[in-house]
């Protein structure tokens, strides 16, 4: 099976590098901040490519046999905020029906989406050594759609969709064999109803609320998620279909707050839930793996990764 570690762009070092090639990982996933910090760490990682040492810490991953993919919560950079004050327009209405420059975007109006998708084929374009599946996702969050008139019939599913169909047939005009991902947690478990996918869209399911629900209804949120591998599978095929897991997440696990907290690895867990995505057709398993870089280096015995690797062989 492929396997995959994502890491932070600025936590990719040698170190890194080889501790995936020599455990036998297939792939390194860079993957900038989400949530408030996103579109400042997809600028700073875009001006880290341009520079003449990213680009050889790159060109070792590859040469040591690492894929190299760009996983990025991507909508607030690929429309910018300032937009706001000349195209309010663009921007979504909220649950309040305000419009509003705060999450994603109004995927049903023409010109926003127009921008978006010329935008993201720049952004594909720019990233060094990349592999030809994009992963340009959505806003993190909940209710986080637009609830204008237009919008407000698409579920957060039929909205994520629409922006990916416009995505790539932008991204394919350049990269003709290029691939994107459905990224389906959250609101985005549920089967788009109305948006047919792009034949070239395949599944990324990525499992969180089973490490983050707290609520009441918890065992309930989780259990769907569950249920939802198989129609989602069926739904956007099992070919591609990709599983991003949080075994290694250590930003995760620090609560998203530095320092680093020191990492502890539920080995029998992973292979317990390995073992469920294998028996269920997946052949591409890829983890967090952030807040394990040189700051972590510092305060900890480096991490191992054999023991995902050897669970994928
Ligand atoms: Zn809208």
């Amino acid at each position: 099976m492929r396997s995959q570690i994502l890491i932070h762009p600025e936590e990719l070092t040698k170190a890194w590098i080889d501790r995936m090639a020599d455990a036998g990982i297939s792939a390194l996933g860079i993957h900038p901040w989400g949530g408030k910090h996103a579109v400042k760490s997809i600028e700073s990682m875009l001006e880290s490519l341009k520079t003449p040492e990213y680009r050889a810490l790159l060109d070792c991953a590859a040469e040591r046999g690492l894929e190299i993919e760009y996983e990025i919560h991507a909508a607030g950079y690929l429309l910018p905020r300032d937009l706001f004050e000349t195209h309010p327009e663009f921007f979504r209405v909220n649950a309040d029906g305000e419009r509003s420059a705060d999450w994603n975007f109004c995927v049903t109006n023409p010109e926003a989406m127009d921008y978006v998708a010329k935008r993201a084929a720049d952004l594909a374009l720019a990233l060094y050594r990349s592999g030809n599946r994009f992963y340009f996702w959505m806003d993190d969050g909940k209710s986080v759609h637009c609830h204008c008139p237009n919008c407000r019939d698409l579920s957060p599913s039929d909205q994520q969709l629409l922006v990916l169909n416009a995505m790539l047939t932008e991204i394919k005009k350049h990269i003709p064999d290029a691939k994107m991902a459905y990224l389906a947690y959250f609101d985005s478990l549920a089967l788009p109803e109305k948006i047919e996918a792009h034949p070239d869209i395949f599944l990324e399911y990525a499992p969180m609320e089973k490490y983050v629900a707290n609520s009441e209804d918890a065992a309930e949120r989780i259990a769907r998620e569950q249920a939802m591998i198989a129609p989602l599978m069926e739904r956007f095929g099992k070919e591609d279909a990709k599983v991003l897991e949080y075994w290694y997440d250590n930003s995760l696990f620090s609560k998203w707050k530095k320092p680093p907290q020191e990492f502890h690895l539920d080995e029998a867990g992973m292979r317990k839930d390995i073992e469920q995505y294998k028996a269920l057709g997946f052949r591409d398993v890829a983890t967090f793996g952030c807040f394990l870089g040189p700051d972590y280096d510092e305060l900890y015995p480096p991490v191992d990764v054999t023991p995902l690797a050897d669970a994928l062989k």
